[in-house]
């Protein structure tokens, strides 16, 4: 039995593929490379010395979903595919609906016409707009999402609960992940940002191995310590393991669940830049900029159901999480391309 590990040549699939490798699953990966490159599932194979089933194709193609389902014996799956860069979702809304709604529509049809209905969704921090109170548990309520990506994650998590709610045989867990950063130990799977990155970490990261000048910190005047929005950060690899153990849960049918996966801890933009320096012993320039529209102020997580259900908590600090985010930018400095 093997898991379809859908977006499975990115970031988080990558990590994730190398953790279920280890624990001896099979992974048959579908990605359409919109965001990656078939590399980091050769360097998976480096890694673990075993590569994933490829199938090169769009989660909204029923032929390759039709031909996956039939040839590989699959048990259940992983979907991370989805476009995630927040700006660009408000300027190309219908692009990043079409993609993740209709996309993962025509997934979750072929999954139930071939009888595989169990399912872990890559879901967001997001969902809870600026929370209701902090630290945040999985009973916050929903907040208001301010861009078409976290609107695709809100609205997928209502598609899922629909469908669990009509047909109770579904097994459907829901994981809402803080902030992922940091990279695999070895230095060779990481975050490949294209272009100008949008988020905290791979900024700096370029930053310090010289192709941006200067971080900018947006906003140093929010009600928190040092005036800089506070975030619950957590190592990829953490992360990884949160799906392995998500998976094994999924083979008790669990029905319907909702996990939070942080590590409890909220830290600073400056404070994840002085760890970083600290880490790396590579000076960062930066410099304070206004606030950046829709950002929260401070988001952390309560991850206490998590430990509970499945057994699983976030040991690596952001400490770790900055020496492997370094180790990957500076042992690959154009990502992929070598
Ligand atoms: P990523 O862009 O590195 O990985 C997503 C993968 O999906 C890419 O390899 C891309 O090529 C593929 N893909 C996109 N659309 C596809 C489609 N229609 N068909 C097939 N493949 C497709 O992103 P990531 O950081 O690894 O994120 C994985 C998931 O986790 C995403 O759903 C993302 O929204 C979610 N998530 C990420 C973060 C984060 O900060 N990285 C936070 C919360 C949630
Ligand atoms: N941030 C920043 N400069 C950057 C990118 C991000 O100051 O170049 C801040 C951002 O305002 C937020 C935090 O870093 O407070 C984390 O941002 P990121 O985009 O990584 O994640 P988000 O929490 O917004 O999803």
């Amino acid at each position: 039995m093997a898991i379809l590990v859908t977006g499975g040549a990115g970031y988080i699939g990558s990590h994730t593929i190398v953790e279920l490798f280890g624990e001896g699953y099979d992974v048959v990966v579908l990605d359409n490379l919109s965001n990656s490159c078939e590399k980091s599932l050769e360097r998976v194979e480096e890694i673990t010395g075993k590569k994933p089933k490829f199938y090169k194709g769009d989660i909204a193609d029923r032929e390759v979903l039709s031909e996956i389902f039939e040839k590989e014996s699959i048990e259940s799956c992983i979907h991370f595919a989805g476009l995630k860069a927040v700006g660009e979702s408000v300027a190309k809304p219908l692009e990043y609906y079409m993609n993740n709604i209709s996309g993962s529509l025509v997934l979750f049809d072929e999954m139930r016409k071939h009888n595989v209905k169990n399912i872990i969704f890559s879901s967001s921090a997001t969902v809870y707009g600026d929370p209701a109170f902090v630290p945040i548990t999985e009973e916050c309520p929903k907040g208001e999402i301010t861009n078409p990506y976290g609107q695709t994650k809100g609205m997928l998590e209502q598609i899922l609960t629909d469908m669990y709610k009509a047909d109770p045989e579904w097994n459907i867990i829901l994981l809402r992940y803080f902030n992922p950063i940091g990279a695999h130990e070895s230095g060779r799977i990481g975050e490949n940002p294209n272009g100008i990155p949008n988020n905290l970490m791979p900024y700096i990261t370029q930053v310090a191995v010289g192709k941006r000048e200067c971080l900018g910190v947006f906003g140093d005047d929010y009600d928190t310590e040092d005036g800089t929005c506070i975030r619950d950060y957590i190592h990829v690899v953490d992360l990884a393991l949160g799906h392995v153990k998500s998976v094994k849960k999924l083979e008790d049918k669990p029905g319907l669940k909702v996990y939070n996966l942080g590590t409890g801890v909220g830290s600073s933009v400056l404070d994840v830049v002085n760890t970083f320096v600290k880490a790396s012993g590579v000076d960062v320039p930066y410099e304070m900029k206004p606030r950046r529209a829709g950002d929260v102020p401070v988001n952390f997580c309560d991850a206490t159901k998590a430990k509970e259900e499945l057994g699983w908590v976030a040991k690596r600090d952001l400490y770790k999480m900055c020496e492997d985010s370094w180790r990957w930018q500076s042992n690959n400095p154009n990502g992929y391309e070598e």
